[in-house]
């Protein structure tokens, strides 16, 4: 019997073996087609609830199946998993192809949705018709059949390009090696980066060490390394990566994607890639984008220039450097915040026992909604380390099922994510609760001391624990609308906003008490952290709306003119840059976020989402950083809504008006 095949509540980890994992899915997504094939077949009138509403309720064991496979494949995966995962995704993408390719199916979508007036839709279901209308048509379901062709053959060069962009960025990463052989050549490095730049020169099998452009080893040489040359030696060689005239080299790559992007986008009926993205955004157009960058420069750039003069002088008075370059911001940024703060993650570190953090972001989600986490030892678990806890509600009803995952292991991938082994739906007159998850890679305790987490660690922390909240306190009719299934950039609001209360004095007491001593943490050290936090705001946000910039520059117009990448990017790059120009060196050419990852005519979002969560805080400041009124708008109008609504409408019913920037510019201490 595959267990993946029986009806389960929590996921029977226990039960399921490496083997169930193929022919169970596999006969799960025979089982789907099967439900898409009654649906197509119906010979009664499309309808919303024999079309929409039966289209969304397909796969749902699926989904279950395949969620434990992928949580498993990033969490505690070996060998045999990953082999599987090879297996599987193809089988996985091909059906989901087949959907939104199946023409039948589509025809009666899209009678439902043209007839949509003479329904009568909630506000929930109107977003559902959209959304799964949409699948269909951005995927190409209205064109005719020469440009359904086209579309394929776009698709598929596009992902051959972006495929080979990426592996020369990676070539170009790992051909580089920055051989020293002399001990001095690494004064100011920390021990650990030493340390490991031996352990990379022993693996190579050299003498001495060895400094590599993965940025756990580029980002501490370019920081704390007092060798000019050599710091200035790396920083080119890391500008110049796809951009040297070799086989890696990614002009013509940044020209061949910008330029399918622009046609897809053209065929499909938008005027630019940006168009076609920004349509299922909060942003909603390129005009607002860049409306929204140009206003944040304008406010942004004198404190960059301020910051950036202040370094220079500082630099100038140590060193007797006369002109900043772009290899001297990272060092000299950091001997001027050690000069200035005085503030180093071993002093705040007995501060923040893993256990006490647990206990504090919990005892805030307590305060703010209303919530109890138990710990529950009968729920089933994928590995001894991950704690599970039924989350209940004031009155004692489950609201979710929490899993957390706080260390490293063999076999999980690096970084910290929340993710979902059920989704949050209300079907049969049931409301379904959500299996929430959380998975970390924080220090481990040893055998003398427990584990004790950086400050960077907290607010990671408190940022996926803001996702957890935003899926378990979901409250929607729909699985494709719940929790997290929001626009892109409105999904970092609930996570980034709870960061905001680490910086508290009033959170911080009631968790952040030293693990020997039982002192809570001293207020002057409170002030440090607020105050370093602003440290070199101005010159950051230049460097990300410059960023920004750039990604808009390449996606929002007709790129078939640009003949020459670099030149093309500096003109983007007009007004927010501060160091000299390095001939030699390009952004585009490495911009994996953009040209290779999914981040086109995105990357506006990392600031759009700041400016979200700094305007939503200030309610809460303005209030009470734990105002029962705030949490209760935020968790009616935010939380619980996931994508049921326009995010921009649900944010004006938070907060009674539209996101501030101030907010966000006086939060950085840029006002
Ligand atoms: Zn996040």
């Amino acid at each position: 019997m595959n267990p993946l095949l029986q009806k389960f509540n929590t996921a029977p980890f226990s039960e399921i073996k490496n083997e169930h994992f193929l022919p169970g899915i596999k006969q799960l997504i025979e089982d789907t087609r099967a439900e898409i094939d009654a649906i197509v077949e119906n010979e009664e009138a499309a309808t919303f609830t024999n079309t929409t509403e039966a289209l969304e309720n397909t796969g749902l064991q699926l989904d279950r199946a395949t969620s434990i496979f992928f949580n498993l494949n990033s969490a505690e995966t070996n060998d045999e998993i990953q082999k599987i995962a090879q297996e599987l995704s193809p089988l996985l993408s091909d059906f989901s192809n087949d959907l939104l390719l199946n023409e039948a199916l589509f025809k009666k979508v899209k009678t439902v949705y043209e007839a949509k007036e003479s329904y009568d839709l909630t506000g929930e279901q109107q977003m559902l018709l959209e959304k799964q209308y949409k699948g269909f048509s951005r995927n190409g379901a209205n064109l005719s059949e020469k440009d359904k062709k086209t579309l394929r053959k776009i698709d598929s060069d596009l992902s051959r390009i972006k495929l080979t962009f990426g592996e020369n960025v990676l070539a170009e990463t790992n051909a580089y090696e920055l051989h020293l052989t002399k001990e001095e050549d690494l004064a100011g490095l920390p021990e650990g980066a030493k340390e490991s730049a031996a352990q990379t020169a022993e693996e190579k099998g050299k003498n001495g060490w060895i400094i590599t452009l993965d940025y756990p080893s580029y980002i501490p040489f370019m920081t704390y390394a007092e060798n000019r040359d050599l710091r200035k030696v790396l920083a080119l060689a890391f500008g110049a990566r796809s951009f040297q005239k070799n086989k890696n080299n990614n002009e013509e790559n940044v020209l061949s994607i910008a330029n399918l992007r622009h046609k897809r986008a053209q065929l499909l009926g938008y005027k630019s890639h940006a168009h076609f993205v920004l349509e299922e955004r909060m942003a909603e157009t390129p005009q607002k984008v860049q409306s929204f960058l140009n206003e944040l420069l304008k406010k942004a750039k004198p404190a960059a220039q301020r910051e950036f003069e202040t370094l220079e002088s500082f630099a100038k008075e140590l060193d007797a450097i006369d002109q900043l370059q772009k290899w001297d911001g990272a060092y000299y940024s950091e001997k001027l915040k050690q000069k200035l703060f005085d503030l180093d993650d071993e002093k705040l570190k007995p501060y923040f026992k893993l256990e006490n953090v647990i206990n504090g972001v919990f005892e805030v989600a307590k305060k703010l909604y209303g919530l109890e986490f138990t710990i529950d030892d009968s729920i089933e678990k994928y590995h001894p380390d991950v704690k599970t806890f039924r989350v209940t509600d004031y009155e004692g009803t489950l609201v979710a099922i929490f899993y957390a995952d706080f260390h490293p292991r063999a076999g999980k991938r690096g970084g910290a994510w929340m993710t979902s082994y059920k989704p949050q739906q209300k079907f049969h007159n049931i409301n379904d609760r959500p299996h929430v998850s959380i998975v970390c890679n924080f220090t481990k305790p040893t055998a003398s001391k427990p584990s004790l987490l950086t400050f960077n660690e907290v607010t990671t922390l408190f940022h996926e624990f803001g996702h957890a909240l935003h899926g378990m306190l979901a409250n929607t009719t729909y699985k494709s609308l719940s929790g997290t299934s929001v626009y892109w950039d409105f999904v970092e609001l609930p996570s980034q906003i709870l960061e905001n209360w680490c910086y508290e004095k009033e959170t911080l007491e009631l968790f952040a008490t030293h693990y020997e001593t039982g002192h809570v943490i001293p207020m002057e050290l409170i002030e440090k952290i607020k105050k370093s936090s602003k440290f070199h705001e101005g010159m950051q946000t230049l460097r990300q709306l410059s960023f920004g910039m750039l990604d808009m520059a390449w996606h929002d117009s007709d790129p078939s003119a640009i003949k020459n990448v670099k030149t093309f990017e500096n003109d983007a790059f007009e007004g927010t840059t501060l160091y000299p120009d390095v001939a030699k060196n390009c952004m585009s050419t490495a911009f994996s976020h953009i040209f290779q990852g999914g981040y086109s005519a995105g990357y506006y979002s990392y600031k759009w989402a700041e400016v979200l969560d700094a305007d939503a805080f200030a309610y809460f400041k303005q209030e009470g950083i734990f105002s029962k009124k705030v949490a209760d708008k935020f968790k009616t109008f935010v939380l619980s809504q996931g994508g049921t609504q326009d995010p921009m409408e649900l944010y004006i019913q938070f907060r009674g008006q539209k996101p501030n920037p101030d907010a966000l510019l006086e939060r950085a201490g840029l006002l």
